[in-house]
């Protein structure tokens, strides 16, 4: 029910030119009857002997061409009208798309990159095409076609009109058995292309040690019975399905159609009921109904796609946006409180409870905590990734809902666990927020995050594109990043465990970017490594959602409480690297 709606809300802007295709199409559908009619009243006509030949010929020729004529100007027209309906259909949810993706959360980025679900949605509207340009008119077609012929048959006599739709229900009783649990076997099927992907893959992967061992054959015979059990799953689903498919395609075939229809005319008139004329015209039209009813059985597979393909796109235009405030305000400051913030990614369980604490401009706010125990989260509420189910975020006394997001990002930067550098030059990444900076401005910022020999050593320098002839470490995005963030020259700064993926060589070098990049900034930092962050201002320690305890480190470890058991156990883990490292 909410996917037909969904869908009647993506077709809306084009719904008024399927109506006229669908009106074109009853025109043409009435269209093919006609010749048939004409030729039947002609051949009374001549019949009854009583008529001048020539002058009535004529104009059922003319009728005959106008017919034939009229059918196919109306029913291509109906198509040509319906695909420019889906042209225009198309751009229209690109422009939408992109909006869309415009005004969504940042944080729901981290679960869906806006490059792939720019291409899965490409793909989507791809796939609304037949539900566009064919669905209405192929089922209008299918409708009123035999209802104009059959309408005409019933004129000529109501026997021969149950006489042209006898062979029909043995079609839609096969269609219906066919179609029954097409969706299970569905899943089945794809199970099993899996099953053999992953043996084709494992056989591949291990390719050297099978033949090292001289297992070549036993890994093989894996691959060979995943193929083996999948065909005759294959061949059980799809034999019968085609048995079934032959027996409902004979059913509607043009012989069998004949045939019926002319034993039972032949009956029909011995009985007295109908003329032999009468007979061949039902015969003939009951003939031309099969083709328009199985063409849409022909759309079967398309249809499903199109309408799980509307679905998904009803889904991404529902997601919630983020709100721009309608009156911006400006922050009065860089310092930054949490004041009784509750957070919920699914609006049942809370990952924030009820946290307040401030965050003087200037100062250093380190959050430690297990993993699990909602830092991330916290942090991302700064940056208005989500917002706030409870309380409020503010910056220089400003709530973030009601700062204008081009200007939020001007106050706070940020260097994340998960670098997202975008598949542009490495030039275009570092002055992603400051779009004019000049070459020498982004190289100071490279030099400060130790990165910029690393850029020079690439193919094309700064010109080189991520992900195409510049391929660099997580360490190495890492310190791309912490650039960035450099010349975005932002007063408050989010760090989220900026060192965790990076190699032990560069986190020397990503802490001393990071040093630079801090001074005189109001950060809030997340570390695993304590003795990183000993020196900050105030240090949080986040439990299950809740701040259990804040302080100096000097405090916190006299306070004798969650982390001065962090501190003794980091303390001990240190050591006993420290002893590993020596006995190596
Ligand atoms: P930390 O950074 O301390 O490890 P997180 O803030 O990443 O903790 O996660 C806190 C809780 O929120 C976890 O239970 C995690 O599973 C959940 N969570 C994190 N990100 C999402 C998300 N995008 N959607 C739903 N739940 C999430
Ligand atoms: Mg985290």
């Amino acid at each position: 029910m909410r996917r037909s709606t969904a869908l009647g809300g993506i077709l809306e802007p084009v719904q008024s030119r399927i109506r006229i295709a669908m009106a074109m199409q009853i025109i043409a559908s009435a269209a093919t009857i006609v010749p048939y009619v004409a030729i039947v009243e002609l051949g009374k006509i001549l019949l009854s002997g009583d008529a001048d030949t020539f002058g009535v010929v004529l104009p059922v020729v003319w009728i005959v061409v106008a017919g034939l004529g009229a059918r196919a100007a109306f029913g291509s027209g109906a198509l040509l009208v319906t695909h420019y309906a889906d042209v225009s259909m198309q751009a229209i949810l690109r422009r939408k798309i992109v909006t869309t993706l415009g005004t969504l959360p940042l944080g729901w980025f981290g679960r869906n990159t806006s490059g792939s679900v720019r291409k899965k949605a490409q793909n989507d509207i791809a796939d609304l095409h037949y539900l566009v340009a064919h669905q209405a008119v192929e089922t209008v077609g299918a409708v009123a076609t035999p209802v104009f012929g059959i309408g005409y048959i019933s004129y000529l006599d109501w026997r021969l009109a149950l006489l042209a739709v006898a062979t029909l229900p043995i079609y839609i009783a096969a269609y219906a058995s066919m179609t029954k649990d097409m969706d299970v076997k569905m899943t089945e099927m794809n199970k099993g292309i899996e099953a053999i992907s992953s043996t084709i893959v494992e056989f591949v992967a291990g390719i050297s040690v099978v033949k090292a061992f001289g297992q070549a054959g036993k890994a093989h015979s894996r691959y060979r019975s995943a193929a083996i059990s999948f065909g005759d799953a294959y061949g059980g689903w799809v034999g019968p399905m085609l048995r079934t498919d032959a027996l409902s395609s004979i059913s509607l075939s043009a012989p069998i159609v004949l045939l019926v229809n002319l034993l039972g005319g032949v009956w029909f008139v011995f009985a007295g009921w109908v003329t032999p004329l009468d007979v061949i015209a039902a015969a003939l039209i009951a003939m031309a109904l099969p083709v328009a009813i199985m063409a849409v059985s022909f759309g079967m597979q398309a249809r499903r796609e199109a309408s799980a393909a509307a679905g998904r796109l009803v889904e991404l235009f529902e997601t919630p946006a983020l709100l721009e405030p309608s009156n911006p305000k400006s922050p009065d400051g860089s310092d930054v409180r949490f004041d009784k913030v509750s957070f919920s990614y699914d609006g049942t369980t809370e990952v924030l409870r009820d946290v307040s604490f401030a965050m003087p401009s200037g100062s250093v706010t380190a959050l430690v905590g297990a993993s699990g125990s909602g830092k991330s989260t916290l942090a991302t509420l700064v940056l208005r990734f989500h917002d706030v189910t409870g309380g409020a975020v503010t910056i220089g006394g400003v709530d973030v809902r009601t700062i204008a997001t081009a200007e939020l990002y001007r106050y706070v930067g940020f260097v994340l666990q998960d670098v997202q550098l975008l598949n542009e030059s490495v030039l275009d990444n570092i002055r992603l927020g400051r779009p004019d900076a000049d070459l020498a401005t982004a190289r100071d910022a490279a030099k400060a995050a130790q990165i910029d020999e690393r850029i020079l050593a690439l193919p094309r320098g700064y010109d080189s594109v991520i992900g195409d002839d510049a391929l660099l470490s997580g360490g190495e995005a890492q310190r791309v990043s912490i650039a960035r963030a450099i010349l975005a020259d932002t007063p408050i700064l989010v760090l989220d465990e900026a060192t965790a993926f990076a190699d032990p060589e560069s986190e020397a070098e990503i802490q001393r970017a990071l040093s630079t990049l801090a001074r005189g900034r109001t950060i809030l930092v997340i570390a695993h490594r304590l003795e990183s962050i000993m020196d900050a201002d105030r240090i949080l320690v986040l439990d299950g959602g809740e701040i259990v305890e804040q302080g100096t480190h000097d405090d916190l470890v006299a306070a004798a409480g969650h982390y001065a058991r962090m501190w003794t156990a980091h303390q001990r883990a240190v050591i006993t690297d420290a002893r590993e490292a020596a006995a190596r």
